[in-house]
């Protein structure tokens, strides 16, 4: 293949993945990651053990440091691309140096949103996106501490959880009453969303109006509260803004993301983009880590010019106040839901289904009962309600219809 060279910028988990499946894929041209940080990790334990302090940063790389040696990965970090130069064949870095590259991939990742509210550049309020975010975090989440975490979406709920469990008292302020209905389905959404009053989470519908800082604190101002409350610290979990700033400079199309086409190629066939940046055009921009990764197993087949892998129904997992939450598939395309086992057993599954087919499912620690969703979802295998809702068949059963 006439490709020799790939610089992949953005050293997350669809960067590394990319830089992976090139390898496992027979790609013997040099491999350049160049990634911002001190070396790539990963981001779901920032909310989770990481935060608590169980896991350090060594503990949470992506990859041991051998394995770029290994896999022959030229790993750049600490290091930022500036610029891609399409027309010289190259990415311009911080420093001025220019990297050849013949295929440049954008893995860049997003950053942690930050509404416009009044007062929320304080120090005190807080944001989730990085190890250093974290390490911030975790000085703020000392026992006694009363803390604001506005947003009860998927992060938002996993701080609030790591926050009680570190001794904090908190407020979940959220302006959707039951947040992530249309990912989980309401019933098991109002359900999870509960289970945070029952863990000493108390949850707030309303929206935050302005933060003012105090020589004891900072003062929150909600839309539906009587008065300014005051707290320690203040974490937004509110979503996160993909990274487009060199694409968009570079002159590729971009909106809502860098819009790529079913082989993660941009509008410049030079120049891949995998990961939370990308989105294929009339699709949502997928945020999961796995969906990152499985982009990166699909731009190193279009630059092996190999076959993409099997596409699959979109997943990902979260955890809050010790249970496993897993989703698989679109909820809200289902017409009618199925629950397997009760919401106050030891696990639950619910199946969402539209015209005889499951379209979705999400489970509170049944990750198996997902697993035989998903297959049902990719094989279009039709349903029996009946037997999905019977937690005595097993889930690998449900396949056999
Ligand atoms: C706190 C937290 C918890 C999460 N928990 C879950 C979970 O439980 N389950 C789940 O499915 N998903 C979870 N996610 C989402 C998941 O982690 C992301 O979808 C995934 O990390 C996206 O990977 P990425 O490689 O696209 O981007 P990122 O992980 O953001 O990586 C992008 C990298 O690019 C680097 N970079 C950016 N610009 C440049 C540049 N110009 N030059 C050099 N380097 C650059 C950045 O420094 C960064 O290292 C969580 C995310 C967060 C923040």
């Amino acid at each position: 293949m006439s490709v020799g060279r790939v610089v992949i910028v953005g050293g997350g988990i669809a960067g590394v993945g990319t830089a992976a499946a090139l390898r496992t894929g027979g790609f013997d041209g040099e491999v350049t990651l160049v990634d911002a940080g001190e070396f790539p990790y990963d981001r779901p334990p920032l909310s989770k053990d990481f935060l608590t302090g169980t896991r350090d940063l060594k503990e949470i790389a992506l990859q041991p440091p051998q394995w770029y040696d290994d896999q022959r990965v030229r790993l750049v970090n600490r290091t930022a691309v500036t610029a891609l130069r399409p027309r010289d064949g190259a990415v311009e870095l911080a420093d001025g140096r220019l990297l050849p590259a013949d295929r440049v991939v954008l893995a860049t990742g997003g950053a942690a949103a930050r509404p416009p509210i009044p007062g929320a550049d304080s120090d005190r309020v807080h944001v989730l996106r990085t190890a250093d975010d974290a390490d911030r975090l975790r000085l703020a989440l000392s026992p006694g501490a009363h803390i604001l975490v506005v947003g009860a979406g998927l992060i938002g709920a996993e701080v609030a959880s790591t926050a009680v469990r570190l001794g904090c008292q908190v407020d979940l302020v959220d302006p959707v009453a039951v947040p992530l209905a249309p990912v989980l389905g309401p019933d098991l959404a109002a359900w999870l969303h509960g289970l945070h009053a029952k863990n000493h989470v108390t949850t707030l519908h309303a929206s935050v109006e302005s933060f003012t800082e105090r020589s004891n604190g900072i003062e929150a101002r909600l839309t539906s509260s009587t008065g300014p409350r005051l707290y320690d610290a203040v974490v937004l979990g509110v979503g996160m803004v993909p990274c487009v700033d060199l694409a968009r400079t570079a002159g590729l199309d971009v909106d809502r993301g860098i819009l790529v086409d079913a082989g993660q190629m941009t509008s410049n066939p030079a120049v891949l983009a995998v990961g939370d940046p990308a989105r294929v055009r009339d699709e949502h921009r997928a945020e999961h880590w796995e969906a990152a990764q499985q982009d990166g197993a699909r731009a190193a087949a279009t630059l092996l010019g190999a076959a993409p892998p099997e596409p699959s129904a979109s997943w990902f997992w979260t955890d809050r106040h010790a249970r496993h939450i897993e989703a698989v598939g679109h909820m809200d395309t289902a017409s009618d839901t199925v629950l397997r086992g009760s919401f106050d057993g030891p696990s639950c599954a619910v199946f969402g289904l539209r015209d005889g087919l499951v379209v979705a499912a999400a489970s509170v620690d049944d990750p198996a009962a997902v697993r035989a969703a998903r297959r049902l979802i990719d094989r279009r295998i039709p349903a029996d309600a009946a037997r999905l809702a019977d937690p005595s068949v097993k889930p690998r059963d449900l396949l056999r219809g």
